[in-house]
């Protein structure tokens, strides 16, 4: 555990958290909504510090990012604890672990106890042991990955700020929910980016998130606007998300920011809260695809399904193939020096 950066005192031992749009005011002994920033006496400290309750070496085309350096592994790290409550989590056990304990047990004084047997899940892995990791064995990047990175948000920044210095680096996969601090400071560490964007209607981020839309619509354009790479996914759920003018919605707003951010529209299976729903058929997905051309996206990306034809990158003057994949392997590659090699086209990415 290590005491916050992001985060205000108030009245009463009370605190802020600034770290997310949710912007907890958090009594002593208890956590904010996520579980794992935790008030001990009127200061605020993050539970999960060091601790690390999932790690892999990825294919950086699973986060997804199809424009960042494709083709390279990905140290992927992330925590137990989430600010989000989304009924369709492929992450359950360990995004809503913390939550379950700040429910169900209802002596402070145990709460805490629990809170840190929960944090204990998982391998100690400071940042200097990630960074040192990666450069003994030349991973040219770190994704904070599998819950929502900002709630892990010291922790990240040490790994980041370290990473940096030794050329590595840094990607958010995120539910968009950063707030103006949390990006004011991580900002200049941040490399790549991928948003979910997971429906354009507040009453669903509100009943099936718990959260909201607007600081999610925010984020995607700060990013864009701060000039970190920026890809953006939307999991598509069968009659909850997924009419034709949901996602005309989505696709114009995003190509209204820019025509070269790739969207990536992914097959839902049924979990969680959600076991009940039928996958998302093939369809719906090439369906999106072609609302998301209609918009004028130039990259758009079947995912979590068998669809070579769409996981693949074509010259959008041209239509040469320029990345070929199957699933998370590159097939071909025909992307020189940021250019398509048939007719010079610049690609939107970062491709060294
Ligand atoms: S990260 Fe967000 S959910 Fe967690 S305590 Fe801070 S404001 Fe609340």
């Amino acid at each position: 555990m290590k005491q916050a950066t992001l985060y205000e005192k108030l009245k009463d031992n009370r605190v802020k958290c600034t770290a997310c749009a949710h912007y907890c005011q958090i009594m002593p002994g208890r956590t904010g909504i996520c579980g794992v920033r935790l008030n001990k006496d009127g200061a605020l400290y993050l539970l999960v510090y060091g601790k690390a309750a999932a790690v892999n070496l990825d294919p950086i085309e699973k986060k997804p990012l199809f424009h960042f350096l494709p083709g390279t592994a990905i140290f992927s790290i992330g925590t137990v604890g989430c600010n989000f409550g989304c009924d369709f989590c492929q992450n359950w056990d360990l995004s809503q672990a913390s939550k379950m304990v700040q429910q169900k047990v209802k002596d402070p004084k145990e709460k805490i106890l629990q809170l840190g047997k929960l944090v204990e899940y998982g391998q100690d892995l400071p940042p200097e042991k990630i960074v040192e990791y990666c450069e003994k064995n030349s991973i040219p990047s770190i994704a904070y990955t599998y819950n929502e990175p900002v709630i892990f948000f010291e922790y990240i920044y040490d790994t980041a700020k370290l990473a940096h210095k030794k050329g590595i680096k840094n990607v958010f996969v995120s539910n968009g929910y950063e707030s103006k601090e949390a990006w004011q400071a991580i900002h200049p560490y941040l490399d790549a980016i991928n948003i979910d964007l997971k429906s354009f209607y507040e009453k669903f981020y509100q009943k099936t998130c718990k959260a909201h839309l607007e600081p999610i619509l925010e984020s995607i354009k700060r990013a864009y606007e701060m000039k970190i790479w920026l890809e953006v996914t939307t999991l598509l759920i069968p009659k909850e998300n997924d009419s034709d003018e949901e996602l005309r919605s989505i696709a114009e707003f995003l190509a209204g920011i820019s025509k070269g951010i790739p969207w990536h529209v992914t097959a839902f299976h049924p979990e969680y809260k959600m076991n009940n729903k039928p996958a998302t058929p093939l369809d719906s997905l090439q369906r999106a695809y072609q609302i998301g051309k209609t918009a004028g996206l130039k990259y758009i990306y079947t995912g979590n399904v068998f669809d070579l034809e769409h996981q693949s990158t074509y010259c959008p003057k041209c239509q040469q193939l320029l990345i070929g994949r199957d699933w998370h392997a590159i097939t071909e590659s025909n992307i020189v020096n940021g250019k398509c090699s048939q007719c010079g086209t610049k690609i939107e990415g970062v491709w060294d």
